[in-house]
């Protein structure tokens, strides 16, 4: 009954360039992962060029580190594995174990693959002292014994990517088993601009958008928030559209759908606000 969300990597479609920003942890990214999957060879002589076996992705919500973690699937061309806490934990007693050995064994048959645990923290959170549930410590500590027990032709070829937004409540033995930590921050304003770009290229605007005008206005806002934003934003002319339809009733004259203002993105404002009360801006 083991059914974990597998993707080919053909299959994900994300790639780099559909995420707007976030240039040096996408440059990372590639170093620490696409590389080595792509060309093993390279790193296979001496010491110092080792694989990495886990890295962590952490930051506020919604800035995009699922979207990474997918995208860098596509470009490592690897498989893509995405595991939560729900899909290993079941109400039979025990069987998180059985599914934690078959998730590496099953891993190890499809590798090149990226085992992406999103949410870590609940499913690898901190001990919980002498009121921790017994059985998520026993998930969390076989997880961490199949995931040392990797051979090693296989710990080339599997990573395990991690992301939280709450890397403070991960266990000490997890964190250092995730040598690599990658913040994923909010987005300032000329990253914002660089987000709203991907996300409006295939919408009709009105000529000479001002990018940098909504950028600046919607500071806070993670790209998640852009994309709502967006969303609001692109109701309105259809909101309008049926507007005048009830007026007029509906007709084949009727007019077509007008370009998006930078207008509506700012009315759309009072809809969709920046949901981040917090940013973690750094972790020891
Ligand atoms: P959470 O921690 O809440 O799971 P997250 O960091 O994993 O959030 P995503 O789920 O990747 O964030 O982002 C949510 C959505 O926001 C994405 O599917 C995408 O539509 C949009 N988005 C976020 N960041 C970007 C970005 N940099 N460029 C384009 N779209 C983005």
């Amino acid at each position: 009954n083991f059914v974990p969300a597998l993707i080919p990597p053909d299959e994900i479609g994300v790639k780099f360039d559909d995420i707007g920003a976030l240039e040096d942890v996408k440059r990372t990214l590639n170093e620490l992962v696409s590389l080595p999957m792509r060309r093993p060879e390279l790193f296979s002589r001496g010491n110092l060029l080792r694989p990495c076996k886990g890295v962590l992705l952490f930051g506020p919500p919604g800035t995009g580190k699922t979207l990474l973690a997918k995208a860098l699937a596509t470009e490592a061309g690897t498989n893509f594995i995405n595991i939560t806490s729900s899909s290993l934990t079941s109400k039979w007693f025990g069987d998180a174990e059985k599914l934690t050995k078959a998730l590496f064994s099953f891993a190890s048959r499809l590798a090149p693959v990226i085992i992406f645990i999103d949410e870590v923290d609940s499913l690898l959170g901190a001990r919980g002292g002498a009121f921790e549930h017994e059985a998520t410590r026993r998930i969390r500590n076989e997880f961490m014994a199949a995931w040392d027990g990797m051979k090693t032709k296989d710990s080339q070829r599997i990573l395990v990517l991690a992301a939280t937004n709450r890397p403070f409540d991960l266990d000490d033995a997890v964190i250092r088993r995730l040598p690599r930590r990658i913040y994923v921050g909010l987005p300032d304003a000329e990253n914002r601009m660089k987000i709203l770009r991907v996300l409006l290229s295939q919408e009709k605007l009105e000529p000479d958008f001002r990018f940098n005008e909504l950028a600046i206005a919607t500071e806070g806002y993670s790209g998640s928030d852009l994309k709502n934003l967006c969303i609001a934003a692109a109701y309105r002319p259809v909101e309008e559209l049926l507007e005048v339809e009830k007026e007029r009733g509906r007709s084949d004259t009727m007019p077509s759908l007008r370009p998006l203002k930078l207008d509506d993105f700012i009315q759309a404002k009072s809809k969709v606000g920046a949901s981040v009360a917090y940013d973690a801006t750094s972790m020891n």
